[in-house]
């Protein structure tokens, strides 16, 4: 399959769609920005001088003729309008955002990610934040969830993640030197061990993908790392993945210094972050890449992630708490979880209610839910009937969507 990435998007997707090669599916790494009119602009929190429309609200109000576009949130979005799509949805036709956190099948390939950025003071609080967003959970409601990198980790070895932060301490997989010497203003963080999120490194390996793509610090950054082997998981062999030293030779965007691409025999996660829409360094934010998948539907069939159903309706109801738990002295650093204790028997129950491939279209269906720009006045609130139809589906009490009372 022919894939394109794009780190974040910023609003541009004519940009976007104009000047990608032909693909079969496009990767998008947040700050996607889908502004459906200008009344959307107040619920992304941005700096005065980026508050631009951009040109998603023409996707949004008719059909174009684009590829299967999959997305995650960043820490710029219309996050009312991503609030409406909690477990994931179309933004518009043949544009599907994950949710805050998602995984679902491309032709036979698991496509899993991450929405927002890390926060540790959000990081233990459930999901508190409803539409019309105002003061702090404007911010909040793109912070990273302990319980989602907790479900996260519950799935199965993925081909490939998206997220818009980084795994903290990738750049130890990659010529981290190149990079602050190109962005000297990471230096400190790179050097304290908090540059980018932890629960994503965790994620990273538990799931062993084979592949991740990240965007958020607009730059490009390749890196490779090699896992252990796990004698409990069956990975299977992928003899079609560029070596270690192919995949960080091919993407440097400074020459490669004394980094080890380490062996070639054992399950890696290539690592490639990108940059934003940059006049003229089109290589800084696009990507294209040649992933062979298990069928070779054209176009690409988006089916559910069964085992990501599971673990959703296995771990529902969400936490929604607005304090998070206040930690006993002495407490290791992670608190203590916050899924049910017999997650693995209620995941082996739900596997069995459901079917074995749902296409996401048989579920949901695009439809507008506030007015496109130009087409009316918006309201503070919308109940999105794909949310309504996919808790429908899953079985479970939709408690996101409903009307504010
Ligand atoms: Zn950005």
């Amino acid at each position: 399959m022919r894939i394109a990435i794009v780190g974040c998007l910023h609003g541009s997707l004519s940009e976007m769609y104009q000047t990608l090669p032909p693909v079969d599916l496009v990767l998008c790494c947040g700050d996607f920005q889908g502004f459906r009119n200008e009344a959307d602009l107040d619920s992304c929190h941005v700096p005065e001088k980026y508050r631009t429309l951009g040109s998603f609200h023409h996707y949004y109000a008719e059909p174009r003729d684009i590829p299967l576009t999959i997305v995650v949130g960043g820490n710029h979005e219309a996050s009312n309008y991503m609030c409406e799509l909690f477990y994931g949805g179309w933004l518009a036709h043949n544009i599907y955002y994950l949710g805050v956190a998602g995984s679902v099948i491309v032709n036979g390939l698991r496509i899993a990610g991450a929405s927002g950025i890390y926060n540790q003071n959000s990081f233990g609080r459930g999901h508190f934040e409803r539409a019309p967003l105002k003061g702090g959970s404007l911010r909040s409601v793109y912070h990273l969830r302990q319980w989602n990198e907790e479900r996260l980790r519950l799935l199965p070895p993925v081909d490939i993640f998206l997220s818009h932060d980084w795994p903290v301490d990738i750049t130890k997989y990659g010529d981290g030197k190149a990079l602050v010497s190109a962005m000297p203003r990471f230096r400190s963080s790179i050097d304290t061990g908090t540059f980018g999120a932890p629960p994503l490194t965790r994620v990273l390996n538990a799931i062993r993908a084979r592949y991740w793509f990240a965007a958020h610090m607009h730059v490009k950054f390749p890196a490779v790392k090699v896992h252990a082997a796990n004698p409990t998981v069956s990975e299977p062999h992928y003899p079609s993945d560029p070596t270690p030293k192919e995949w960080l030779d091919a993407h440097a965007i400074h020459p490669r210094g004394s980094i080890k691409p380490g062996p070639t025999n054992q399950r890696a996660t290539r690592f490639l972050a990108l940059s934003k829409p940059l006049p003229g360094k089109k290589d800084w934010w696009q990507e294209v890449l040649d992933i062979p998948a298990p069928s070779d539907k054209s176009p690409p069939t988006l089916t559910f992630d069964r085992a990501w159903l599971a673990i959703t309706k296995a771990t529902h109801p969400f936490p929604r708490a607005h304090n998070p738990p206040i930690l006993p002295d002495g407490a290791s650093a992670l608190p203590p979880s916050t899924l049910p204790a017999d997650v693995n028997a209620r995941i082996e129950a739900a596997l069995s209610s459901l079917d074995n491939s749902a296409e996401v279209s048989n579920v949901q269906v695009f439809v507008k839910t506030a007015p496109a720009e130009g087409d009316g006045i918006p309201e503070a609130h919308y109940t999105n009937p794909q949310t309504t139809a996919f808790c429908a589906f899953l079985g479970i009490q939709d408690l996101t969507n409903p009307a504010p009372p």
